[in-house]
């Protein structure tokens, strides 16, 4: 590994600060949360800045707060932040559960879900569980504030949609109903997961059926994947969902366009996906599913 080059940091009293930053230093500068990603990849000279915006000096971009019938977790908010709020525990404790399972106790206590997100990393947690929670993002830049798909936003590997001058602000997700059940589920053999899965379903009344869900599966293509197909499957009575498990695994599988690779065979990540959306759908129905 090579020493980090120098660089200069600096800290944003503001967004609109940040954003003027960003704008001001062009191509030689970056947004910088808890430099996990960012000053690993500057140690390997895969990157290069001389300057580095502070986001975490934003006061309140590290937020969690219930508004307007949807949980709002900050950007800066770091993973371990998450697995320890209260509200996230209460409200969503899926996304506490996922977070406490994020890489180690370290890269916990420093990574931010923003930088999660923004770095692209395929192999990402949050990512996957957002995208089948429905989650959407918010960014600020220059011209203002917008609101961005959790699919729109993962552009590609490594690769975020976000515009030069902006910074990503916070993600949002619907608050589930008590008819709500959901589930994360990973493999993994080394440091970042091998395959995850997250399923969410909305069951009727008295739990007989299951009226709609959201699938997703993630560090197998570039950005995680969802499947409308797999999830009309799986829609319908709950006692015999195991039966319609396969083919919504299949059908899920056939859109993330599996491959062969150093982490394993297509077929391997076929078998994994099954297995982990049966396991996944079972811990949902049982009840252990957190409610989202
Ligand atoms: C050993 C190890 C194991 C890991 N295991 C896992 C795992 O099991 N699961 C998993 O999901 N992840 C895993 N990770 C990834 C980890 O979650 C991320 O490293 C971390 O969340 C990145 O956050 P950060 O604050 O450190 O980002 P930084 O390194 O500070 O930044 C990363 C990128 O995001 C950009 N950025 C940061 N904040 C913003 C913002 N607010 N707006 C716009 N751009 C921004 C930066 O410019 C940079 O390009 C692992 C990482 C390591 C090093």
């Amino acid at each position: 590994m090579m020493p980090l080059r120098r660089f200069a940091m600096h800290r944003p009293a503001d967004l609109r600060e940040a954003a003027e930053m960003l704008d001001h230093y062009g191509e030689t500068g970056s947004l910088y949360a808890g430099g996990t990603e960012l000053l690993l990849a500057m140690r390997h000279d895969l990157l290069r800045y001389e300057h580095l915006i502070d986001v975490k000096a934003v006061t309140g971009l590290d937020g969690i707060e219930r508004r307007d019938g949807r949980l709002h977790i900050g950007a800066a908010a770091t993973h371990r932040m998450i697995e320890r709020s209260a509200v996230v525990r209460e409200s969503l404790p899926v996304m506490a559960e996922m977070a406490a399972n994020v890489a180690n106790v370290r890269v916990r206590a420093t990574g931010t879900l923003g930088g999660n997100l923004c770095f692209a990393e395929p192999h990402s947690d949050p990512a996957t569980l957002l995208l089948a929670l429905d989650g959407s993002a918010r960014a600020q830049g220059k011209s203002g504030e917008r609101t961005v798909a959790m699919d729109e936003l993962l552009a590609g590997a490594y690769e975020n949609s976000l515009g030069r001058d902006e910074v990503l602000t916070g993600v949002d997700v619907p608050l589930p109903g008590p008819s709500q059940r959901a589930a994360y589920l990973k493999f993994q053999v080394h440091e970042r997961p091998l395959l995850g899965l997250a399923l969410s379903l909305d069951l009727d009344d008295d739990g007989g059926e299951i009226r709609r869900a959201r699938c997703a599966v993630g560090c197998v293509s570039p950005t995680p994947c969802r499947s409308t197909a797999a999830e009309g499957l799986i829609a319908g009575p709950a006692e015999s969902v195991e039966q319609r498990l396969q083919e919504a695994g299949d059908t899920l599988a056939d859109e993330a366009a599996l491959v062969d690779d150093r982490e394993g065979s297509a077929e391997y990540k076929r078998h994994l996906i099954g297995v982990l959306l049966r396991r996944a759908a079972k811990k949902c129905l049982d009840g252990q599913g957190a409610r989202p």
